[in-house]
């Protein structure tokens, strides 16, 4: 039942403790969540698409913002933290993450908080893991989701599917691998769509179920027949991008008379296929931030046995050829007018750096044909949207203030997302964490 990652370790790892500026977050969570906190003279980019306010103000209690936009007023006794010059946005969602434990030589709960510390160093904010992989780490995370509403939270939100169901002979079976982790609590049911080892039926069973208790289902999918064949028996999330064939007019329908949201995961492909040399991007100041936590798998793929293996897989010319079409669905579904979300399927498999992919991902939605603006919002207000996490992904009276302040604006140049000032988790700036 529980996909086994294949990965998991390798390796000669010196003690990983949270060191450098990542370590800092720790201590440093600075405006008291209790108090009020004015954002003032800022560029506001609100999540939902509509243009940018340029001079406005946002205002912060309790975690969550109580005003913003060109006229929202500053309250008597607020903190003023004057943000002439900068851009803020909602806190990224990565709508399809994974968070899991991958280093034996750190205790589980350890890992996984540093990992989400690790996400929202990058202003990804929330991490929506769609798979787990084992028993232990299921729980674990749900006590971590579980406690977050209720701590000073100095790290990204996690929320979880249960492990993706897959390999499953009956209909029956799938009922019941919903009811257990329903019955765990998680926030969503996730499925592996291979047609060959599981008929259509299978799957309608386990969309019903899901819905039955009140859930909905992510898919994984490849081909077009595949996302079509789920989307018919009513899966709520298309988790990955149709790489077999042009989309066509019908899905684009389906998927819209729906209210079915589409995540490419472009970088999952990318990191099939550009490690068979060495990355320019291991150079680059903005990679190395993480590599507290991405020091493992930079070492194994820095092997060239590693990259000759990559090199003679006839796999990775069949995903070279993968990515160049999703990337090619993107453009086409988005300018269809399907609802697209961020997804990168980092946290999982070797080379899928939780943070700086996600940031990736976005320059290649833009890359891929997305207005700046449509990849902010599939980051922003649609990740939430398509992860029914109503509470998320925009800077609106009553959502979390989970933001994310820019030192140049994204808009004129996606890379600017690079430029990062501060990140806010419900109302509380992160320590510094990056070379800003
Ligand atoms: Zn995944």
């Amino acid at each position: 039942m529980f996909r086994i990652s294949t990965h998991i370790v390798v390796g000669f790892l010196s003690a990983l403790v949270l060191t450098g500026s990542l370590g800092s977050e720790r201590s440093a969570a600075q405006a008291p969540a209790s108090g009020v906190t004015a954002l003032t003279n800022v560029r506001i980019i609100d999540g939902t698409g509509a243009p940018a306010v340029e001079r406005g103000t946002v205002v912060i209690s309790n975690g969550k913002v109580t005003a913003a936009g060109a006229s929202a007023q500053v309250p008597a006794g607020a903190t003023r933290v004057d943000l002439n010059g900068k851009t803020v946005m909602p806190g990224m969602i990565n709508a399809h993450a994974h968070v899991q434990h991958q280093t034996k030589s750190m205790p589980m709960r350890d890992d996984l908080v540093r990992r989400l510390r690790l996400y929202a160093s990058y202003g990804i904010t929330t991490a929506v893991s769609l798979g787990q992989t084992t028993v232990e780490e299921q729980a674990e995370v749900i006590r971590l989701r579980d406690e977050q509403d209720t701590i000073a939270l100095d790290r990204a939100r996690v929320y979880t599917s249960g492990p993706s169901i897959r390999g499953l002979k009956t209909a029956d079976e799938a009922r019941r691998a919903v009811d257990r982790y329903a019955d765990l609590k998680v926030d969503r049911i996730k499925t592996h769509v291979v047609l060959k080892e599981m008929g259509p039926e299978i799957y309608a069973a386990m969309i019903d179920q899901t819905h039955k208790r009140g859930l909905r289902i992510a898919t994984h999918i490849f081909t077009l027949d595949e996302a079509k064949t789920v989307l018919e028996r009513g899966a709520d999330l298309i988790a990955h991008s149709v790489r077999d064939r042009d989309v066509d007019q019908a899905f684009i329908t389906m998927l819209k008379d729906r209210n079915v949201g589409y995540i490419p995961t472009l970088t999952r492909d990318l990191s099939l296929v550009v490690y068979q040399t060495m990355p320019a991007f291991f150079k680059e100041p903005f990679f190395q931030r993480g590599m507290a936590v991405y020091r493992e798998q930079v070492d194994m793929i820095s092997q060239p046995a590693y990259q000759q293996k990559m090199r003679e897989n006839p796999q990775t010319k069949v995903i070279e050829k993968a990515l160049e079409q999703g990337t090619r669905n993107l453009k086409l579904l988005s300018d269809g007018g399907v609802m697209i979300a961020m997804g990168t399927d980092s946290g999982t498999d070797e080379g899928r750096w939780q943070g700086y992919f996600e940031q990736v991902e976005i320059e290649m939605m833009v890359k891929a044909g997305l207005t700046p603006m449509q990849a902010i919002v599939a980051s922003t207000g649609n990740a939430a949207r398509v992860s029914r996490l109503d509470h998320l992904g925009t800077i609106a009276v009553g959502k979390a203030a989970d933001l994310v302040v820019l030192d140049a604006n994204p808009l004129q140049d996606i890379r600017n997302l690079r430029q990062i000032n501060s990140v806010w988790i419900a109302g509380r700036r992160m320590g510094t964490t990056g070379t800003n």
